[in-house]
């Protein structure tokens, strides 16, 4: 049933969030899209001339509008999809105001007609700037078709904001790839000068990703698929943490099927990536979000772009959590699961499959014409037994020979210029960055201690360390010395600017102990409120652990080696530092032989 078109009252036109919505071609074409998905078209086509500048037509096989509304459809504040207060706070469609076509119609010479399934023919109205003319019938298919020409032309002083030809049809196309990325079952075509940019038939959001964006980015995915309780659920794709590549940068996110630019949901997706992702990459996803229309309200901004939340914190958390539980699961069982058992697979490689070993920031090199990424289940075959042991506990070792006898990670053979561990497995040669390696284990050590019993175990130090100490940092100390000893710290002040350390959490027993503390001050002062090792655990953790990790130049004994192997292979996330960046790859001997092209 097609709903009529009804002019508002103006008691409700004055709560609509007004402003100008067509400021360029692209926020016309955005109007005008939106307008055929609501018209539950399954079919849309786009053509432009000389980016939208010369002209926007879009022909759509939608519901079409009655005869006696099509000049009720161009008057403002006149639409079918509101009728009442109370609709504007459970927004169902893409518009709602009955402002686009009256807009468009004002500033170009423009054409709207339409034609429904009862009706023979269909009605034509045109409007020159403004101008409207009479309603004439025309012969149509079913849906509604519209032409939008020389927008601007007659008014100089907004047509001199157009940019050049080739911005504007940029930010057309930007348009069109987010409507078009939200709705994958509809088929639409995209034209520029009758050049065809895209021909998208009815498919799966992945296939529309795909040919959207490159075959790269459906192949380094991760599937985000979770409900709450109060009818919200996300799901969508996050892309790997280290997959930047060359290409752009891909962050889409939706609310009911509408593309929004949202700090607080920006947010929460950076912190759901905290920790794993390298800080010169930038998360990436495509997702939406499903929630209740009651519980949003997007009537705030006139280009819908900005929503408000009735209850922002629980979107937040909604949000942050699955996305770091995707990344925890995916990241310690790396990447898909068909790729365990894959033969050997070259970086180049074109085998779209396989694309997700080419992390471009992982190695430029083509000499190095194989890798793996870090194979799955580095954990599985550990039980994990309550861990406190010192990470050069060496005795370490000997549980992991005798629990099995090839450990995933293989057994030390060198420290490569006291940089990275050369470990040799059944099947190839490791390598293991040790620094970045150590510095994980180190975080899921503390992380655990915290979750467990709510504090991070300490010991006193045998001889306790004077630190000078400025004043702020004195008042640091002074206002966190809860959150000190959480963190496993016992610090007092001792006046004239020093301060006395007596405890320190038992894994960093040799460490630079002076440097961390000034670190730590540093990072505490920042945050004044009083939860903040709940909301910044991470941060403050990380500091710690990145202090007292292995340094480059440090020698290791070969039972130290293996002792962190084996640590290694119980810590979750264990393949990533806490930066990001891969901790360990594996050569194997078919790569190895490979190289040396041995039996070709
Ligand atoms: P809104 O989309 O906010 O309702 P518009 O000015 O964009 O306002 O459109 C006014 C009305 O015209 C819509 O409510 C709808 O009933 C009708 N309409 C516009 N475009 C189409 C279309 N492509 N197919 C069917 N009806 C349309
Ligand atoms: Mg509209």
């Amino acid at each position: 049933m097609i709903t009529r078109i009804k002019q508002l009252p103006d008691q409700l036109i004055n709560r609509i969030a007004a402003g100008e919505v067509v400021e360029r071609p692209a926020s016309a074409l955005k109007e005008l899209i939106e307008n055929s998905i609501d018209a539950k078209a399954d079919r849309i086509i786009i053509e432009l001339l000389e980016g939208g500048i010369k002209q926007i037509k879009i022909l759509d096989n939608g519901e079409g509008i009655f005869q006696d509304d099509i000049k009720l459809a161009i008057n403002r504040h006149a639409t079918s999809k509101i009728s009442t207060e109370e609709d504007l706070y459970q927004i169902k469609t893409l518009g709602f105001r009955g402002e686009g076509l009256a807009s468009i119609a004002s500033v170009s010479r423009f054409t709207l007609a339409s034609k429904i399934a009862d009706c023979n023919h269909g009605y034509q109205i045109n409007s020159n700037f403004g101008k409207i003319s009479d309603i004439m019938p025309t012969a149509l298919n079913n849906g509604t078709t519209v032409e939008v020409n020389d927008l601007y032309h007659s008014i100089p002083a907004r047509k001199k904001f157009l940019k050049t030809e080739a911005t504007e049809y940029s930010h057309c196309k930007a348009i069109f790839e987010r409507l078009a990325l939200s709705y994958p079952e509809i088929t639409f075509e995209f034209y520029n000068n009758n050049k065809a940019i895209y021909k998208l038939n009815n498919e799966s959001l992945l296939n529309r990703i795909e040919k959207l964006f490159g075959e790269n980015y459906a192949a380094n995915y991760f599937e985000i698929l979770e409900t709450s309780p109060n009818e919200l659920s996300i799901s969508g794709y996050i892309y790997h943490p280290s997959y930047s590549a060359n290409n752009k940068v891909i962050q889409h996110f939706y609310i009911n099927g509408r593309f929004v630019k949202d700090r607080v949901i920006q947010n929460a997706i950076k912190q759901g990536f905290n920790g794993v992702l390298h800080h010169e990459h930038q998360p990436q996803y495509v997702l939406f979000l499903q929630i209740n229309p009651l519980d949003i309200d997007v009537n705030v901004h006139p280009t819908k772009s900005e929503v408000r939340f009735k209850d922002v914190g629980q979107i937040h958390s909604f949000i942050s959590t699955t996305i770091r539980k995707a990344l925890a699961q995916n990241i310690q069982n790396p990447l898909t699961k068909e790729y365990n058992n894959t033969p050997l697979t070259t970086i180049y490689n074109d085998n779209p499959k396989d694309k997700y070993l080419s992390y471009s920031s992982l190695n430029n090199d083509k000499s190095y014409s194989t890798y793996r990424q870090p194979s799955a289940n580095l954990n599985s075959s550990f039980s994990n037994k309550n861990d406190t042991a010192e990470l050069f506990d060496v005795n370490n070792q000997d549980e992991a020979v005798k629990s099995e006898i090839n450990p995933t990670l293989g057994f030390a053979i060198a420290h490569l210029l006291d940089i990275y561990i050369l470990a040799q497995s059944n099947d190839g040669l490791i390598i293991v960055d040790t620094h970045a390696a150590h510095e994980r284990i180190l975080l899921e050590k503390l992380k655990s201690q915290l979750q467990q019993t709510s504090n991070i175990a300490s010991q006193q130090l045998l001889l306790p360390i004077v630190i000078n100490t400025a004043e702020e940092l004195q008042e640091t100390i002074i206002l966190h010395k809860n959150e000190l000893l959480v963190l496993g710290f016992e610090i007092d002040l001792l006046g004239e600017g020093q301060s006395i350390i007596r405890s320190v959490p038992t894994l960093l027993s040799n460490s630079n102990i002076e440097k961390l503390i000034l670190s730590l001050l540093n990072e505490l002062s920042q945050y004044r409120n009083s939860n903040i090792i709940a909301e910044h655990q991470e941060k403050i953790l990380s500091t710690i652990a990145c202090h007292n990790a292995i340094r480059a130049n440090h020698q290791l004994s070969i039972p130290e080696m293996n002792a962190i192997l084996r640590d290694m292979e119980k810590t979750q996330r264990a393949n990533y530092c806490n930066h990001g960046r891969p901790t360990w790859f594996k050569i194997t001997l078919p790569e190895l032989d490979a190289m040396f092209m041995r039996g070709k």
